[in-house]
């Protein structure tokens, strides 16, 4: 019998803070610009040049270990991280080693219908590096701009199970840290970014298999992609008898496969060393407790929020919660309806497609998508022709009722009106009509659908419904 795995997965993510000036430099961390011109002597590791704490780092980096239920340090210190790249002048990175800034956190997540706790082992503050740029032709370029933004890098447990899970832990920690506004949470920019360390092992297992550390993840999709990709490599490999090594791998969007990078370094190959320039990190409880009194409603205050006022399911209000701009933009349009149920659905399965999830756009405005549940609501239209008129306001300015009038969308509710179209669709449909007979329940869908398209989406669907059973009643 094939036997059957489970996988196991932690997190490496990096988020780029928001603060005017670099971590150890007065240089701008504005994103691109001409390269090499967000520099000086500190950031691109000249000889002699020396680094001084941003203060406004701690306070960011507090915040997110605050909303992340962590613990703070009152004592850390940031360590000389060796290793040789190109796009590190200094050949080692300002991090901090084993005396992070924050440690033992979680936060909750909500897969499948159950609440699951995913621990965080620390939050600690680093440099982030410049970028190598390949020209064909050319050679490859520095540019030197990124080398010392401010990150933290937020090391989760492994205890993520699944893509599903991995995307709904991003999502929520992403959502945090916009609600903090520690940064702007750019996928595309790299503000925002993840290291996925995935291993595979018996079902039943207690220890952990080897794992794979996969980098160059820069979208939700690549994430999804890579993990499946991985996880079946690795059951292959032990499948076939053969062993697994513990490396680093690349993922390539082009091919959909992992590539190895390199060996795995352990912390030994680092070399970590406190950095002799900069002081050890000493926090009192005063910062602490005024960045904790100065933290915004969290994104699970919301929900809850939401849960207990609008009686939303825990899924859909997390859904809901997951930015910022999104839960302001359905409060606004809440405000206007009359069914917030309704009007829930609707956002989540229709208004998130056209809402771009790096830079918040309105659609269209809230107002419109009030009117449209209570268009809806009034029996004026059905939900399958609210769909439509959703796409509809993507690309007009035109208020709900009038694309109904335009478009002539309204609702057929009048019996008269249907009946003869419901005879017709029976009529045409005898088969259907034994089968539904003979207890097949399902076998009305067919007659339904021959409705639907007759009357172009319009009819009301209960008094369809209700007409159509009573005749099929009547016949037998
Ligand atoms: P490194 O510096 O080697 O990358 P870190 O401590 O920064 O190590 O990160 C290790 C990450 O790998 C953590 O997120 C941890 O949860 C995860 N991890 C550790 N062991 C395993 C394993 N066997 N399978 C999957 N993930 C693991
Ligand atoms: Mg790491
Ligand atoms: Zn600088």
């Amino acid at each position: 019998m094939a036997k059957e795995y489970e996988i196991v997965m932690g997190l490496e993510v990096h988020v780029e803070l928001k603060t005017k000036t670099k971590i150890f430099c007065g240089c701008t961390t504005e994103f691109g610009g001409e390269p090499n011109s967000h520099c000086c002597p500190v950031c691109i590791g000249l000889p002699g040049a020396l680094p001084v704490l941003n203060e406004e780092v701690l306070n960011y980096a507090i915040r997110a270990g605050l909303a992340t239920n962590c613990e703070i340090s009152r004592y850390s210190r940031q360590d000389r991280k060796h290793y040789f790249y190109p796009d590190l002048p200094t050949s080692y990175q300002i991090s901090q080693g084993d005396k992070a800034l924050c440690h033992n956190g979680h936060l909750d997540i909500e897969v499948k219908g159950r609440t699951k706790s995913i621990g965080i082992t620390r939050i600690h503050i680093e440099e982030d590096a410049g970028k190598l740029i390949h020209k064909e032709g050319v050679g490859t370029l520095v540019d030197y701009n990124r080398s010392g933004v401010p990150l933290i890098e937020i090391v989760s447990e492994p205890d993520l199970r699944s893509g599903e899970e991995v995307k709904a832990y991003l999502q929520k920690l992403r959502a945090i840290m916009l609600y903090i506004d520690v940064s702007d949470c750019k996928m595309n920019e790299g503000s925002f970014r993840c290291d996925v360390n995935l291993s595979v092992r018996e079902k039943g297992s207690s220890e952990f298999g080897v794992r794979a550390e996969i980098k160059n993840l820069n979208s939700f999709q690549s994430i999804m992609k890579a993990i499946e990709y991985e996880s079946g490599r690795q059951i292959k490999e032990i499948n076939e008898g053969g062993t697994l090594i513990q490396e680093t791998r690349r993922f390539d969007q082009e091919t959909g496969k992992t590539y190895s990078m390199r060996k795995k370094e352990d912390a030994l190959d680092y070399r970590y060393l406190p950095d002799p320039d900069l002081m050890p990190i000493v926090i009192d409880d005063e910062l602490i407790k005024s960045i904790k009194d100065s933290l915004p409603e969290l994104p699970d205050t919301r929900k809850s929020n939401y849960m207990k006022k609008y009686g939303l399911s825990s899924y859909d209000a997390e859904q809901l919660v997951s930015s910022k701009d999104v839960a302001n933009y359905f409060e606004s349009a809440v405000k206007l309806s009359k069914d917030t149920k309704t009007l829930a659905n609707l956002m989540i399965s229709e208004v998130f497609r056209f809402i771009d999830n790096d830079e918040f756009k309105e659609p269209f405005p809230a107002e419109y998508l009030g009117e449209l549940v209570n268009l809806i609501e009034a029996e004026i239209i059905n939900i399958s022709t609210s769909k439509k008129i959703i796409e509809e306001m993507t690309n007009s300015s035109k208020t709900p009722a009038q694309i109904v009038k335009d478009k002539d969308f309204e609702q057929i509710n009048d019996k008269e009106v249907l009946s003869p179209i419901i005879d017709e669709a029976i009529g045409n449909s005898q088969k259907a009509v034994e089968e539904y007979k003979s207890g097949k329940e399902k076998a009305l869908q067919s007659i339904i659908g021959q409705i639907m398209r007759a009357t172009r989406g319009k009819a009301n669907p209960q008094v369809v419904n209700e007409l159509l059973l009573e005749r099929l009643i009547e016949e037998s």
